[in-house]
C-alpha cells in the first residue's frame, strides 16, 4: 500500500520510538518526510539505520517547546517541500509524580512539550493544510482519557490534546481539515522503559493489559497512518484508542 505517494509529512519527536516507527510507515508509503526532534544528528543516525534517508528529505533539531523554532519548522519543511499534507505532533515527555511532588518547573515543562506544542505545530500548519486539504494526526495517550495514577501533569497534557484534537476537528471541518488523535496504552519505548524500569514492574503492567503485553511502535504508526489515509476521510474529532483493552475494562 502507497497511500501516501508524493504527500509531505512532518513529524515531531521522529528520532525514536512511536515517531521513529511512523517516520518508516509513511516513508513505506511512498510520503516525503520532514523530521525533527532534540538532535539532528539523532535524527540522521535513525534514517541511515532504517534506510529511509532518500524520503526524509527535512531533519532539523528542534525543541517543540520553542514556539518560534516549531513554527519555523514547519513553514521551511511546507515552502522548501512545496505543500504539507500531514502533521504529526508526537514529541513528548512522560511527568512522574503527584500535584505535591512535583515542581513548578516539571509542571511548566509538560504542558510546554505535550501540550502547547500541539497547539503552536497545529497553528503554523494551518495555512499549508488548508491549500492541501490535509490533516494533523496527534498523539495524545489514553493517560488523556481518565487519571492514570502518579501522573498529573501528563493525564492534564495529554487531556488538553485529546479536546484541542476535537475542538479543531470542528473549528476546521469546513476549511477540509481533519484532525485526529491517538491514544496509545503502554508502549515498549524508551519512554515506558525509563517509567517501569525492571523487568518485574513491566510484568506487573503486561498482566492489567487484557491482550497481556505491551503495544508496538509499529502498532501506534498503523493507527496514526490510518488516521492520516484517504480510508478515514469521514473520520474527524476521534480518539482512535491503541490500548489492548486497557480502557475497555
Ligand atoms: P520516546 O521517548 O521513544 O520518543 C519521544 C521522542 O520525542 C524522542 O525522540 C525525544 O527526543 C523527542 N522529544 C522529547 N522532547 C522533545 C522536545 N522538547 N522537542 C522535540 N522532540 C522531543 O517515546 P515514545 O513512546 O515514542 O513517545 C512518543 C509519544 O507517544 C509521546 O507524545 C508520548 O507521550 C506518547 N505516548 C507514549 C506511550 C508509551 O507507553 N511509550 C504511551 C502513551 C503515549
Amino acid at each position: 500500500m502507497r497511500r501516501f505517494e508524493g504527500m509531505v509529512v512532518a513529524i515531531t519527536g521522529a528520532a525514536s520510538g512511536i515517531g521513529e516507527a511512523t517516520a518508516r510507515r509513511f516513508a513505506a508509503e511512498g510520503a516525503i518526510l520532514a523530521l525533527c526532534d532534540l538532535s539532528e544528528d539523532a535524527l540522521a543516525q535513525m534514517v541511515t539505520r532504517t534506510g529511509i534517508a532518500e524520503s526524509a528529505r527535512t531533519l532539523r533539531a528542534v525543541d517543540v517547546s520553542d514556539i518560534d523554532a516549531i513554527s519555523s519548522f514547519i513553514d521551511d519543511a511546507a515552502q522548501s517541500l512545496g505543500r504539507l499534507d500531514v502533521l504529526v505532533n508526537n514529541a513528548g515527555i512522560g511527568c512522574f509524580g503527584h500535584v505535591d511532588e512535583i515542581t513548578a518547573e516539571q509542571w511548566r515543562r509538560t504542558m510546554a512539550v505535550d501540550l502547547d506544542a500541539v497547539f503552536f505545530g497545529s497553528r503554523a500548519a494551518l495555512p499549508y493544510l488548508r491549500t492541501a486539504g490535509g490533516c494533523i494526526v496527534n498523539t495524545a495517550s489514553i493517560s488523556g482519557l481518565f487519571a492514570d495514577p502518579g501522573l498529573a501533569a501528563y493525564n492534564v497534557a495529554k487531556a488538553g490534546v485529546v479536546n484541542l484534537t476535537r475542538n479543531m476537528a470542528v473549528d476546521h471541518a469546513g476549511e477540509g481539515i481533519r484532525v485526529n488523535c491517538i491514544c496509545p496504552g503502554g508502549v515498549g519505548t524508551a519512554m515506558l522503559k525509563s517509567h517501569l524500569r525492571d523487568a518485574a514492574i513491566m510484568e506487573d503492567y503486561e498482566r492489567l493489559v487484557p491482550m497481556g503485553r505491551v503495544g508496538t511502535a509499529d502498532e501506534m504508526a498503523a493507527g496514526i497512518a490510518f488516521l492520516a489515509s484517504s480510508d478515514a476521510s469521514y473520520i474527524t474529532g476521534t480518539t482512535l484508542t491503541i490500548d489492548g483493552g486497557v480502557t475497555a475494562q
